[in-house]
């Protein structure tokens, strides 16, 4: 899989939206902000909640330029604009979607798993938040995204670390995808790195795309002993329940 210029939608000059949610509290927590979905997305996560979003090119897609006049007509309602997916940083053109975002006034989130390493570094001097979703130990990233994507994760987690731009890192948890012992090593291997804010998400199946998992077995996945040793790793540590 190509990063950068190398990438197959680089040569876009219209961010491609394949959704968009005027008002939420919950893509960054603290904002109102107004998400945009961006479509196209290289991973194949089985709990992926938006599949139709993975495609470059989906039925529902809509035009840039409506999105950002209806953005501006939200000054005063919001205070931020998150991008989110699918996997956003996959189009070249988030870059001018960003700094139109910030000529608006508004602050600007990421969702992002890290799957374009050096394109996020060109991003991040843009971005004021960052929702980072880590899938599993970096070296079993497969098993989770369908892909080896462990490497490009892990490098986009340094970058965006070292960048000082305030990150939340999350982990969809699913006891048939990251096993307790998985978790409490990815939760120490995330602390060592330098993560502060670590956020478990749990699994929903609503929506769900892959059949097989939508009965978990999540009985004292996250009992209480277990999570507040979690939690004594990090500054900040959340269960959250959506
Ligand atoms: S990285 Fe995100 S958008 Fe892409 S398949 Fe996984 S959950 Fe879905």
């Amino acid at each position: 899989m190509p990063d950068g210029s190398e990438c197959g939608t680089e040569a876009s000059t219209e961010l491609k939206v394949g959704g968009f949610v005027p008002l939420s509290t919950a893509d960054w927590p603290g904002r109102l902000a107004a998400v945009v979905f961006c479509q196209g997305c290289p991973w194949r996560c089985g709990y992926c909640h938006n599949p139709h979003l993975q495609a470059a090119r989906g039925e529902a897609m809509r035009d840039w330029h409506s999105i950002a006049a209806r953005l501006a007509r939200r000054r005063g309602l919001i205070d931020a604009v998150v991008f989110s997916g699918g996997e956003p940083t996959a189009q070249a053109s988030l870059r001018s979607a960003m700094l139109e975002v910030r000529g608006m006034g508004f602050g600007v989130g990421l969702h992002t798993a890290g799957v374009y390493p050096r394109r996020l570094r060109r991003l991040l001097p843009l971005t004021d938040w960052v929702g980072f979703d880590v899938k599993t130990l970096f070296s079993e990233y497969d098993a989770v995204a369908g892909v080896a994507g462990g490497g490009r994760a892990l490098e986009s987690l340094h970058e965006v670390l070292e960048s000082g731009v305030d990150c939340e890192v999350r982990t969809t948890v699913h006891p048939d995808l990251v096993e307790a012992r998985t978790l409490r090593g990815l939760a120490a291997t995330l602390a060592r790195l330098g993560v502060k804010r670590y956020v478990l998400q749990e699994f929903r199946a609503q929506g769900y795309p892959d059949s097989s998992l939508r009965a978990p077995q999540s009985a004292g996945y996250l009992d209480e002993e277990y999570c507040r040793d979690l939690a004594s790793l990090f500054d900040s540590f959340e269960i959250r329940r959506v």
